[in-house]
C-alpha cells in the first residue's frame, strides 16, 4: 500500500518526546496526525496521513442519519528498549471487519489496517507520553459518507485512525472496586441484533442506561439477556466472576455479547495465570445466590481501556445491594491485571505474536 504523507511542518508538530508532568488521563489528547482512506467505486483507495483536524462530510451522509459506523479500540506500549509495541492489533483488525459485516460495511484488508496504524504511530511516536503506565490508545473507525436519505447500505465510506496519548487508567492505583446496576429495564442487545458488532449505534443505545446507573450510584449497567435471566456484559466490558477455588468464569460469547480481546487473552493465558478460565452461560439467580453463599468471591469487567475493572457490589432497581466478598479488590482480580499489564509493558514475555514492534520508517 502506497501511503501518501501530508505532514505538518516541523514547527507545527511535536519535535521532542512528550513528557507530561501530570496524568494526561484516558482518551483526552490527540496526536498531530490521522490516517484516512476512502471507499468509492467498490474499492478502498487513497491511503494518506494528514494533520489531525475536522473533516468535511455531507449533511446527508448516511452515518449521521442511520448510524452506519463501526470502531475499534487498541493500545500500544513503550518497552524498556524505547520502542513502541502494539498489543494484539491483528485481533482488532479482524474484529473491525466482523463488526463491519454485521452492518453491511465492506471489509478492509487486515494487513492494510495494520500497515495504516503502524505508519501513523511511527509518524507520531514522539507523542507517546513518558509516564508510568502510559499507552497510546488507538481508535480506528469506519463511517458511511454517501449523501443519501433512503435507507440502504452506503456506497461510500471513510476509514480513519486517530491516536490518543493516555496516562494510567487508574490514577490512584488499582484499588477501588466499582458498583454495577443490574437492570431489568435496559437491554443492550437482542438475538439477531447488532450486539456482537462494535457499532456506534450500540453505544448511543447505552447512554440512557448509563445515566440510570449513575442515579443508583453505580458506574455502569450490567446487562441481562432480553428475558432478564442471564448475565451478559457491561456496556464497554465483558463480565467475569471468580469462584472460591480460583476458577474464572466469563459468560459464553453469543451474538448479544461483544467478543472482547481482553477476555480472549485471559482465556488463552489460563495456565500462566495459575487458574482455570472458562466460559459458561451465567444465570442471574444462581450468580446472586453464589455470591451470597460465598461460592463466588470476586467479580469484574474485562476491556481494553481499563484492562480489568474490579466490581465490589451490584445494585438492583429496587435498591437491593449485593456485595461480592468483602467488597474490595480480590487477589485473583489483582493477579489477572498484573499478569496482563506486565505482558503489555514488556516486563514479562507473553505468548508468541501478542506484542508487535512499530517499525521506524519515516
Ligand atoms: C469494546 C467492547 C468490549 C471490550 O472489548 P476489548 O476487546 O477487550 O476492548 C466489551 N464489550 C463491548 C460492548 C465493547 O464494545
Amino acid at each position: 500500500m502506497q501511503i501518501n504523507y501530508n505532514l505538518k511542518t516541523a514547527s507545527e508538530r511535536r519535535t521532542e518526546q512528550f513528557e507530561p508532568k501530570e496524568n494526561v488521563g484516558f482518551g483526552n489528547l490527540r496526536t498531530d496526525h490521522m490516517f484516512l482512506m476512502d471507499y468509492r467505486d467498490g474499492e478502498w483507495r487513497d491511503p494518506r496521513i494528514v494533520p489531525y483536524g475536522p473533516f468535511e462530510i455531507a449533511p446527508g451522509a448516511i452515518a449521521l442519519h442511520y448510524g452506519q459506523s463501526v470502531f475499534e479500540g487498541a493500545k500500544a506500549f513503550k518497552h524498556d528498549d524505547d520502542e513502541i509495541y502494539t498489543f494484539r492489533l491483528n485481533k482488532n483488525a479482524e474484529r473491525l471487519n466482523r463488526s463491519a459485516d454485521i452492518i453491511c460495511i465492506p471489509a478492509l484488508d487486515e494487513s492494510m489496517q495494520l500497515e495504516a496504524i503502524n505508519a501513523l504511530i511511527d509518524v507520531d511516536r514522539l507523542w507517546f507520553p513518558m509516564q508510568e503506565d502510559a499507552c497510546l490508545y488507538i481508535r480506528p473507525f469506519i463511517f458511511a459518507t454517501e449523501d443519501r436519505l433512503s435507507v440502504s447500505p452506503s456506497e461510500e465510506y471513510t476509514f480513519c485512525v486517530i491516536l490518543s496519548p493516555s496516562g494510567p487508567y487508574y490514577s490512584d492505583g488499582f484499588d477501588k472496586a466499582i458498583r454495577l446496576l443490574i437492570s431489568e429495564r435496559f437491554h443492550r442487545a437482542v438475538p439477531g441484533g447488532t450486539g456482537a458488532s462494535k457499532a456506534a449505534g450500540n453505544y448511543a443505545a447505552s447512554l440512557k442506561a448509563g445515566r440510570a446507573a449513575a442515579e443508583y450510584g453505580a458506574a455502569q449497567v450490567l446487562y441481562l439477556d432480553a428475558n432478564n435471566k442471564q448475565i451478559e456484559e457491561v456496556g464497554a466490558m465483558n463480565h467475569f466472576h471468580v469462584l472460591k477455588d480460583g476458577t474464572v468464569i466469563i459468560p459464553t460469547f453469543t451474538d448479544t455479547i461483544l467478543k472482547s480481546i481482553t477476555s480472549e487473552s485471559i482465556l488463552e493465558l489460563g495456565d500462566v495465570l495459575g487458574c482455570v478460565v472458562r466460559q459458561e452461560t451465567v444465570m442471574l439467580d444462581k450468580f446472586i445466590a453464589d455470591i451470597e453463599s460465598g461460592e463466588i468471591i470476586e467479580a469484574g469487567g474485562f476491556g481494553t481501556a481499563a484492562v480489568v475493572s474490579p466490581v465490589g457490589s451490584y445494585i438492583f432497581e429496587d435498591n437491593r445491594i449485593v456485595t461480592v466478598g468483602d467488597g474490595h479488590v480480590g487477589k485473583h482480580t489483582r493477579r489477572i491485571y498484573q499478569v496482563l499489564t506486565d505482558i503489555q509493558k514488556g516486563k514479562v514475555e507473553g505468548p508468541q505474536g501478542w506484542m508487535q514492534l512499530v517499525n521506524r520508517v519515516t
